[in-house]
C-alpha cells in the first residue's frame, strides 16, 4: 500500500500543464452530449472502484463503509446525476431583455469554460471534495489538474486510478504530492483555481492566484455555530447534532463546531447528547466499528491541546475526554464552562469535541456569533418562526439548516460555500458550473440602430436626441 508522499516533480507538472493548455480549446468545443458521456464514465468508474474507495478510507483513518458510501460515493453520484439532467439547459445561451434604446438587437449570456483549472483538495473527504469540483469543471468544458491531500495517500491513489481510467492526461490529471507540489502548481498561470481547505492556506492560494489574475473559488472553514433555543425539540436536536459532530470524527467543515443552548434547556440538552453518543457508539467508542479516528498525530495533538488548554482555563468535560495517542483516538467529548478566549472557543476544532455554551437572551447568542468570523454553516433548532427569522436576519453565514445540521450540502439546487473567511464563491449544481465558466455577454445587432445616428460630428440635433434618450430610455 501507499506509505510515502511523492516528491514534487516540476518537470511533470509543467508537461501536464502545457499539454492541457494545448488541448483546452478542443475540450471546450465539446457538446453537452460529449460532456454527459464523460460524466457518466466517471460515475461508472466511481461505482466500479467503490470497494477500493472504502478500503482506502479505512486504511487512511478507519472510515466505516456506511460513512464512505454516504460521505464520498453518494455526493459524487448524485452530483453527476444532477449535472447530466441539467447540463443542456446550463449550456444553452440564455436570452436577456434588451433596453428600448437598443431596440433592433438581441442579447444573451453564453457560458464558456474558463480554460485550464487547478483543484486543490483536503483530506477530510478526499474523494468527493476532489471529484465534486471536477464534475462542475468537466460540465463547464475545462481541463483540470487535481492536487489531492497528502494526508490521505490511499484515497489519493484510488482517485488517480479512477481519473486515469476515465480521462486522458491532457484533459484531467491527478498530481499527488504535499505542499511543495501545491506551491509548484500555484506558480503556473491557471485560468481558475478551486481550493478547499483551511482559511490560512486559502490566503496563500489567493495571493498566488493574484500573480496571474486567476479567478478563485475558495471553500474554507471556521467555527460553525448551532443554536438550540427554548422551543427546540431536544430529542431531534441532540440526535442530529451528535450525528453531525461525531461522524467523520468531527472532521467536517460544516460540522457544528459549538452549540449555544438556551439556559433553561442546558441540562436536558447535555443529558440528551450523552444518551445519543452512547446509542451511536456504545460505552466504549474505541471498540465501535462506527467510530473513526483523527487523521494523524499532528491533528490529534492539535485537538488534544485545545481540550487541555481549555480545561486548564476552567472548562469541564461532561462526557468523554479520554484519548489514545498511539491510535489517534479521542472519545466523543462534550465540554462546558469554556472561557470565551480558550482555544475551544477561538479555533476551528475539526475533531470530536463539542463545546456547549448556555445563553439567557437570544441577543447574547447573536452577539457571540457576530463577534467571530462569518461561519461556513449556522444551524438553528427552534419551533419559533420569530426566533428563526430573527437569527437569519441578524447573522451572516455561508449556509443554514433549520432543525438540522450540515445537510444543506446535499441539495444540489442550493449554492454551497462560505462568505469571506469561510470562503469566496459557490459550488454545487448550476453554481459549480458557473464557478468554472465565464459568463460571456453577447450582443447581436439585427436592425438599424439609433446609435448610428449619434456618431460625430455632434450638433444640436444629436444633443437633443441624447437628452431624449437620457430622459425616456
Ligand atoms: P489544508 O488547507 O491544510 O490543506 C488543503 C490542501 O491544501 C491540501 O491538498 C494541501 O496539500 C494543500 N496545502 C496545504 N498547505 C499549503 C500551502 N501552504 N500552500 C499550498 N497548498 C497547501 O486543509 P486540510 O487540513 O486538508 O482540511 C481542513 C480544512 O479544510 C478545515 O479548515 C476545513 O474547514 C476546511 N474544509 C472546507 C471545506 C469546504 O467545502 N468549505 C471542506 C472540507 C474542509
Amino acid at each position: 500500500m501507499v506509505d510515502t508522499v511523492p516528491a514534487v516533480d516540476t518537470k511533470k507538472i509543467h508537461r501536464l500543464f502545457e499539454a492541457q493548455r494545448a488541448n483546452q480549446y478542443k475540450v471546450a468545443e465539446s457538446s453537452a452530449g460529449d460532456r454527459i458521456r464523460k460524466l457518466q464514465k466517471l460515475g461508472d468508474a466511481v461505482m466500479k472502484y467503490r470497494p477500493e474507495i472504502r478500503e482506502a478510507l479505512w486504511q487512511d483513518y478507519r472510515r466505516p463503509a456506511a460513512e464512505a458510501d454516504l460521505g464520498e460515493i453518494y455526493p459524487v453520484t448524485s452530483k453527476i446525476k444532477h449535472a447530466k439532467s441539467h447540463l443542456r439547459r446550463w449550456m444553452a445561451p440564455q436570452r436577456v431583455a434588451t433596453p428600448l434604446a437598443f431596440v433592433g438587437s438581441s442579447s444573451w449570456v453564453q457560458y464558456e469554460p474558463k480554460g485550464v483549472c487547478l483543484v486543490i483538495s483536503p483530506w477530510n473527504y478526499p474523494i468527493q471534495l476532489a471529484l465534486g469540483p471536477l464534475i462542475s469543471a468537466v460540465a463547464a468544458g475545462n481541463t483540470v489538474i487535481i492536487k489531492p491531500s497528502e494526508s490521505t495517500p490511499h484515497s489519493a491513489a484510488v482517485l488517480r486510478k479512477i481519473v486515469e481510467e476515465v480521462f486522458d492526461e491532457n484533459e484531467v490529471a491527478v498530481v499527488e504530492g504535499a505542499v511543495d507540489t501545491a506551491t509548484a502548481l500555484l506558480e503556473l498561470p491557471f485560468n481558475h483555481i478551486f481550493f478547499t481547505g483551511a482559511p490560512e492556506v486559502g490566503k496563500i492560494v489567493m495571493a498566488a492566484a493574484a500573480k496571474n489574475l486567476a479567478s478563485v473559488t475558495l471553500e474554507l472553514g471556521g467555527k460553525s455555530p448551532t443554536i438550540v433555543d427554548e422551543t427546540a425539540d431536544l430529542g431531534i436536536a441532540s440526535s442530529r447534532i451528535a450525528w453531525a459532530k461525531f461522524s467523520n470524527n468531527g472532521q467536517i467543515c460544516i460540522a457544528p463546531d459549538y452549540v449555544l443552548v438556551h439556559e433553561s434547556k442546558m441540562e436536558a440538552f447535555i443529558d440528551a447528547v450523552k444518551s445519543r453518543i452512547r446509542e451511536f457508539y456504545g460505552e466504549k467508542a474505541a471498540e465501535s466499528a462506527s467510530y473513526m479516528r483523527i487523521i494523524n498525530a499532528r491533528h490529534f495533538q492539535r485537538v488534544k491541546s485545545y481540550l487541555e488548554d481549555s480545561i486548564n482555563a476552567g472548562a469541564t468535560v461532561v462526557y468523554g475526554g479520554r484519548s489514545d495517542p498511539g491510535d489517534n483516538f479521542m472519545e466523543p467529548t462534550v465540554v462546558t464552562g469554556m472561557p470565551m478566549d480558550s482555544p475551544l472557543m477561538q479555533q476551528e476544532i475539526f475533531g470530536p469535541v463539542l463545546p456547549v455554551v448556555p445563553y439567557r437572551d437570544l441577543q447574547e447568542a447573536i452577539d457571540l456569533i457576530r463577534s467571530k468570523e462569518k461561519p461556513l454553516g449556522l444551524y438553528i433548532y427552534s419551533k419559533s418562526t420569530r426566533n428563526i427569522e430573527r437569527i437569519l436576519r441578524s447573522t451572516r453565514a455561508g449556509g443554514t439548516c433549520i432543525n438540522h445540521n450540515a445537510v444543506h450540502f446535499f441539495n444540489p439546487n442550493l449554492p454551497f460555500g462560505g462568505s469571506n473567511n469561510s470562503g469566496i464563491g459557490k459550488s454545487h449544481g448550476k453554481f459549480g458550473f458557473v464557478a468554472f465558466s465565464n459568463a460571456r455577454a453577447v450582443y447581436k445587432q439585427i436592425l438599424p440602430t439609433a446609435l448610428d445616428k449619434l456618431t460625430p460630428p455632434y450638433n444640436n440635433l444629436k444633443m437633443k436626441l441624447i437628452d431624449l434618450t437620457i430622459k425616456w430610455f
